[in-house]
């Protein structure tokens, strides 16, 4: 290809004209991607719902703001929208806003905080029971 600054020729692959030191179209691709690829990670998403998921903290973290607002001000749909979320995000069934997966997906962690969250339901339900 050619430099479109100073028209010389270049390496396809080139990111900065070795002409005239000016950035080439694969450099503004590249930037761009980059933008494009601030995946959010998926360990970071899954502490935030365990510790503030109540307060909408991992949809805020997803880039899900409507979504975000509305746990926040329903107290994570009184901790039931926070636990479904929590459930999915195990799974890694939650997405980004733009759609991407989240990266750096455990799924041995995933499993595990799902087991543990599913024993801590029973607790509470066996302990509630017993209460009654
Ligand atoms: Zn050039």
């Amino acid at each position: 290809m050619f430099c479109s600054k100073c028209g010389k020729e270049i390496n396809d692959n080139a990111v900065i004209c070795i002409h005239c030191g000016c950035a080439t179209v694969n450099n503004r691709i590249n930037t761009h991607s980059t933008t494009v690829n601030d995946d959010r990670d998926w360990s970071i998403t899954l502490v935030l719902a365990i510790f503030l998921g109540i307060f909408g903290a991992h949809r805020f973290y997803t880039g899900h703001i409507a979504i975000a607002i509305a746990q926040l001000f329903t107290a994570g749909g009184c901790g039931i929208w926070a636990l479904i979320d929590l459930i999915r995000l195990c799974a890694n069934h939650i997405k980004d806003e733009k759609g991407h997966k989240l990266k750096k997906y455990n799924e041995e962690v995933g499993l595990s905080v799902f087991i543990i969250i599913f024993l801590l339901i029973m607790i509470g339900c066996i302990i509630f029971t017993s209460c009654i």
